[in-house]
């Protein structure tokens, strides 16, 4: 209240001064129009009133300044502590003359009033926040892991440190793909994924189906496969960019990977008697050529095609098997990639034949050896020719070329004009078990084949793609690499090996920093 006070007697001193100034003023104006300029007492009082006038004016327009400058502190202190306000400057009080203490006084307590306010909106977000968190981590039956922009986890619920066998002190505030190492079943990795919401947009989610979870624990266990759910948001306030949650079905996919396994092995069974059948049935064809009616020629034909199309779907299921567990390997040799094409066109022609289709193959006369292995990348060929002449629908021609690309590679097309493949079925057409649903009741097949093709491809280093239009056709290729390039790869290896050994894996492993 003294600081009041004394603001009060301030303000009545400089008014007081004023007036009295004022006033003073005008009286000398009128003694000195009278007195020492002799003017008459009409003027002398014109100028007691225009002198008066005037600095009355002027007093006023000078006080007014003077006396709303603690106001106008006082309002600069609110803007500055306003938060639509912030970056407006603290005031300076060093200047203000007129009640200065009280001013000082004033905004001081403006200041703590507002830390206070601060505080309580502090302690309301945390009691608000904290019983969700809580809830989420204690009660949430599904691992969940919460990422910041640096990919270092945040938290991670008791669920997510079961699942993966880890303490919160073994993952938090460390980097998520240190902790967590995935295996996807496609180049759809989350890692991309990640990548590409980072770069591209504020908010967005993503699931994957079939993730594998490997463990460094349990090495003879099953390794825990499961679908993932993402959740990403660049503009979090509280820095929780990335939310993970995992939905475990280990259990469903590991009796998938049985089955396969079981069909693997029974497949397998079928091998032995395959073969000698198609010994037989290549016998009776050359002890017969000629001798048949062309009816019977035809039945021979079409025996030797359906044995031929079994084996190929058996080396399908047995080398999927292979790639699943990590135990396909490929041999890469020094090869005519011309031979290899022409004898496999030659091979597969019975099987377009009896379709009516005729095969052209396209080869230019100087292309370089590729370094492959021949009996897989024949798989390949196989697959490519046999889905053209499945899909072909009326049309009668397929087309098969190969020639050197810009970049060096061999690359190999097989055209077909036949149903094509929809717009939307594209970017799947690759992914294991696919088949897409508006010829698979028309057309049989095990969504098999360019999963293992797309495998094979890979592990020999090269690339396979697609291009087609629903109704018109599909022209797919895949490429290879000359043996040149692959041959500085086996200078460097053991110098007694002629070949290149080479892994086809089903699993393309998430960005890891432990990448083996
Ligand atoms: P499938 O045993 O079903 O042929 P694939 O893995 O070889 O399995 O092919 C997967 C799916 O891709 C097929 O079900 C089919 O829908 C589509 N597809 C493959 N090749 C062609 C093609 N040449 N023309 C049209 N669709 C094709």
């Amino acid at each position: 209240m003294d600081h009041l006070q004394k603001f009060n007697a301030q303000v009545r001193n400089h008014l007081l001064a004023i007036l009295l100034a004022n006033n003073a003023f005008v009286i000398a104006a009128g003694w000195y129009s009278m007195e020492v300029q002799h003017l008459d007492s009409q003027v002398t009082l014109l100028i007691v009133c225009l002198s008066g006038l005037v600095l009355t004016t002027g007093f006023t327009l000078l006080s007014t300044r003077y006396l709303t400058a603690p106001l106008r502190t006082i309002w600069q202190a609110i803007l500055h502590i306003a938060p639509d306000t912030a970056d407006q400057p603290a005031p300076d009080l060093k200047h203000l003359v007129l009640g200065k203490e009280a001013v000082t006084n004033l905004i001081s307590h403006i200041y703590q009033l507002a830390s206070v306010v601060d505080d309580i909106e502090l302690t309301t977000h945390k009691e608000q926040a904290n019983p969700k968190h809580d809830f989420v981590a204690n009660n949430l039956p599904l691992p969940l892991i919460i990422l910041d922009a640096t990919d270092n986890i945040l938290f991670a619920n008791q669920e997510l440190l079961r699942y993966i066998h880890k303490t919160a002190d073994d993952v938090i505030g460390k980097n998520f793909y240190a902790v967590v190492d995935m295996s996807f079943p496609n180049d759809k990795t989350f890692d991309k994924w990640l990548a590409d919401a980072k770069a591209r947009k504020a908010v967005a989610t993503q699931t994957w189906e079939r993730v594998r979870i490997n463990t460094e624990s349990n090495e003879e266990a099953i390794s825990p496969q499961c679908d993932l759910a993402a959740y990403y948001n660049q503009n979090n306030p509280d820095g929780l960019e990335t939310m993970l949650v995992f939905f475990d079905h280990t259990t469903q996919y590991s009796q998938d990977d049985q089955a396969m396994s079981f069909v693997a092995l029974a497949v397998h069974e079928l091998r032995t008697p395959l073969t000698l059948l198609r010994g037989y049935i290549e016998a009776f064809d050359e002890e017969l050529h000629g001798k048949l009616t062309p009816e019977l020629d035809d039945f021979m034909k079409k025996m030797a095609v359906s044995a031929q199309q079994l084996s190929t779907f058996i080396n399908t299921i047995l080398n999927v098997s292979r790639v699943e567990n990590d135990q396909f390997e490929l041999q890469l040799h020094r090869e005519s990639w011309q031979e290899i094409l022409t004898a496999a066109i030659a091979d597969l022609s019975l099987r377009a034949e009896v379709r009516g289709i005729s095969l052209k193959l396209d080869l230019p006369a100087q292309l370089p050896a590729a370094g492959v292995d021949r009996v897989s990348i024949y798989e390949v060929i196989s697959n490519l020719v046999d889905n053209a002449i499945k899909y072909s629908n009326t049309s009668k021609t397929i087309v098969i070329k190969a020639y050197q690309n810009r970049n060096g590679l061999i690359e190999t097309t097989v055209q077909d004009f036949g149903v094509g493949i929809p717009e939307g079925a594209i970017t799947h057409i690759f992914d294991k078990f696919y088949r897409n649903h508006r010829n698979r009741a028309q057309i049989g097949g095990t969504g098999l084949g360019l999963y293992l093709a797309k495998a094979i491809v890979g592990a020999h280093g090269g690339q396979i793609w697609v291009n087609s239009t629903e109704g018109q056709g599909s022209t797919f290729g895949f490429t290879v690499l000359p043996y040149s390039q692959i041959a500085d790869e086996l200078k460097t290896a053991d110098t007694s090996r002629t070949d290149i050994v080479r892994s086809a894996h089903g699993w393309i492993k998430n960005h890891s920093l432990y990448r083996r």
